[in-house]
């Protein structure tokens, strides 16, 4: 009797130099791992095609037939094997390239053969360029018949003889050795009865050599299912437990702060939306209870204020409040518009970065640790080990989607007696399954709904052909009062762009100022090589409304908020992603004035770019645009995910399998609230799972 965890060297054709290469290349170190180690696609082999009826160039065919005769075409490197293959129906040539005098020793002529590979066209015939033979006997002809794995591999594997084919090899004889292998169910039985899906031990053989295509979707089913309930319960078992076991400060007063910024300083009316946010903030600050909130809302949503007023009843009960944003624009756009807000109500408002140093940052310092600056506002500098608080009581993350988890631990930390509140406003609207799995132990709060007044943003796609129009617009508009971004892609996720990418803004600029000459129009530009203070000179003067024209790279992507500004030009449209496409869109419309968004792109688009472009022109909606987003990336490839469980999810996909994910995380819900501690016996098997897990010892540990 073997079990999962048995050496992947006990099996048997594996030894110890494969052994080492499945070890390192993929990560397979027991025979547990090889059974987890999925096939990526099945080939259908589960019929015979007629030779008469198989004509669609580019078809996989699999016929049942014998070779009438060989013979060799061509000379030197043209030098061919062919081979005439007959079935009952007709003739089709077989060709061979490679292997020649070896195929045809091993080929012999009258023997029955299964054919299987690709239709391609010559002249007005089809052929099969290598296709794979195999003799007819008893026993491959059932399996034949079948649905035939695909599994991923490497070079280094294959060169082993460890390829796909090398692999089903081992898979095969693993499930010949199954049957006596102790695998442990997981479920509940009356769990997999409701859900109607099979047994770990029937699903794990069967999603390697599935008998149909209607297995294999019982199986892929059950393991799908079984991957996300798992992931769900962890999750809500880490919400649970930390609301039951830290307790949060209690923020239980409306204070001055409050009430005299609500009534005298706030210039509009909070949207319902916003009122119904605020209102589940309180509730989890005011009860005592950790927070631990993702607030979700779409560009120009109106999170800040719902911010601010959270800040302002951390003050009213006597704490502090933080806001760190991404980038130093951002942190200092947030300071200046947060710090005139609050004029006149003597609150002391404090800004920390990178770029505060010296005596200017011990002094800052100093004011923080004794508590008279109530609110610090700045970028990841505020997480450094030397910033330390009075008392901390609540935490805000502008644009989550740039800090991780452990920036949010580090955040954790800073509180004296008890962790800070967190608040982690995104901009990115994350599609919900995501959300569910990415942010599944976080409490959502979503603003939905966009301040009154705003017109949707009309976008255009437009070519270089349309130059000349785009630039008598962007006149018209600045003559109107209204100014314009034209902004260039940057690839790199960082504060330097590519030379090549600051060229291509260099020339941009060059022709733009050419176009729009001094003194009748002046114009900004910001990219990231610059330094932070001619950064913001350049930015203020845009702000102000000292220039009419922005040109920059994608740095003023997050957050910069200048509401009179009304077009944007993306240039290299094709290059953007589509998240990053609608960030940039969320830079205007934010004025009651129409805006426009208009897309350059060259007339050549990949279809991923096309749709691209098309959802953008289609939709403002920053939800349906993440879908489509997701849809097209995989989930694993979405910005944020990269540290999360998400990318090494095995089975299921989260573009595509919502559904499932929904009723996991429901069924999941459900048994944690009758079962907190999946104590009853009922339970067992999910509290054995988990803790095996815990300890590594499953053979889905590495999922998270
Ligand atoms: P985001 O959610 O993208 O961070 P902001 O908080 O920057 O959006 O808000 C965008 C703009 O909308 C700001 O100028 C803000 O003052 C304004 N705003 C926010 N809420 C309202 C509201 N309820 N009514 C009118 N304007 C609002
Ligand atoms: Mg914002």
């Amino acid at each position: 009797m073997s079990d999962l965890h048995t050496k992947i060297e006990f099996l048997k054709s594996v030894g110890p130099q494969r052994a080492d290469l499945l070890k390192t290349e993929l990560g397979v170190f027991t025979f547990g791992d090889l059974l987890m180690h999925f096939p990526f696609r099945y080939v259908d082999k589960t019929r015979f095609h007629k030779i008469r009826d198989s004509r669609e160039e580019g078809a996989n065919v699999q016929f049942k037939g014998t070779i009438r005769r060989m013979n060799l075409a061509g000379e030197g490197r043209k030098m061919r094997l062919i081979v005439k293959f007959k079935d009952d129906t007709g003739f089709i040539d077989l060709v061979f390239f490679k292997g020649v005098s070896w195929m045809q020793k091993k080929l012999i002529v009258g023997v029955e053969y299964v054919v299987y590979g690709k239709l391609s066209k010559f002249g007005s015939n089809v052929n099969i360029v290598h296709p794979e033979i195999e003799p007819v006997t008893q026993a491959n002809l059932s399996e034949a018949l079948s649905l035939e794995p695909v599994y991923p591999s490497t070079g280094k594997l294959e060169g082993k003889g460890l390829g796909t084919k090398g692999i089903m090899k081992l898979q095969k004889i693993l499930h010949n050795r199954l049957k006596e292998i102790e695998m442990p169910e997981t479920l509940p039985d009356y769990l997999m009865e409701k859900m109607r899906i099979p047994k770990r031990k029937t699903a794990m053989l069967d999603i390697h050599f599935p008998k149909d295509n209607e297995t294999l979707k019982l199986a892929q089913n059950r393991l799908k299912f079984e991957e996300l309930f798992f992931l769900q319960l962890r999750l809500l078992q880490i919400r649970s437990r930390r609301k039951h076991s830290i307790r949060g400060h209690v923020f239980e007063k409306v204070g001055e702060n409050f009430t005299r910024f609500y009534n005298e300083k706030l210039e509009f009316e909070l949207t319902g939306a916003q009122k119904r946010v605020i209102k589940e903030i309180r509730g989890d600050m005011g009860r005592g209870v950790h927070m631990n909130r993702l607030l979700q809302g779409d560009v120009g949503s109106g999170k800040t204020i719902v911010g601010l007023l959270s800040m302002l009843l951390a003050l009213d009960n006597g704490y502090q409040a933080c806001l760190m944003a991404p980038t130093e624009i951002l942190a200092q756009q947030h300071y200046a518009s947060i710090t005139e807000s609050l004029s006149g109500l003597g609150i002391q408002v404090g800004f920390l970065s990178g770029s505060v140093k010296g005596k200017k940052r011990k002094q800052l310092l100093q004011l923080v640790g004794e508590g008279v600056i109530q609110i610090l506002i700045g970028t990841h500098a505020l997480i450094e080990e030397w910033v330390e608080f009075y008392n901390i009581g609540l935490a805000i993350i502008d644009e989550q989607h740039r800090f991780g988890v452990i920036q949010r631990a580090k955040l954790w930390k800073k509180g004296i007696k008890a962790p800070p509140h967190i608040l982690v406003m995104t901009a990115t609207p994350i599609p919900r399954t995501l959300a569910m799995t990415l942010y599944g132990d976080l409490d959502v709060s979503v603003i939905d709904e966009l301040p009154p007044g705003r017109k949707e943003i009309t976008t255009l796609h437009k070519n270089e052909n349309n130059r000349m129009r785009v630039f008598g617009f962007m006149r018209e508009q600045i003559k109107m009062g209204r100014q314009v971004y034209v902004v260039y892609p940057l690839i790199e996720e960082s504060d330097y762009e590519p030379l090549e990418d600051l060229n291509n803004l260099m020339e941009g600029y060059e022709s733009i100022s050419r176009e729009f000459p001094p003194p009748e129009y002046q114009i900004s530009i910001v990219h990231g090589r610059q330094k932070p203070a001619d950064k913001d000179y350049e930015m203020q003067r845009f702000v102000k409304g000292e220039t009419q024209i922005m040109v920059a790279t994608t740095v003023i992507e997050v957050g910069v908020n200048v509401p009179n500004a009304s077009v944007m030009v993306i240039e290299n449209t094709e290059r953007f992603g589509l998240s990053q496409l609608h960030q940039l869109r969320g830079r205007v419309g934010r004025g009651a004035e129409q805006s426009y968004c208009i897309l350059m792109s060259s007339f050549k688009l990949s279809n991923d770019a096309r749709t691209r472009i098309q959802t953008m022109c289609r939709t403002n909606n920053g939800f349906e645009i993440a879908e489509v987003d997701m849809n097209l990336r995989g989930a694993g490839n979405i910005e944020g995910t990269q540290q999360s469980g998400v990318i090494s999810l095995r089975m299921a996909d989260l573009a595509k399998d919502g559904r499932i994910l929904q009723t996991a995380r429901e069924i999941a819900m459900r048994i944690l609230e009758d079962d907190p501690k999946l104590e009853r016996p009922i339970h067992a098997r999910l509290k054995a799972y988990l803790e095996a897990e815990k300890k590594g010892k499953s053979g889905w540990s590495r999922i998270s």
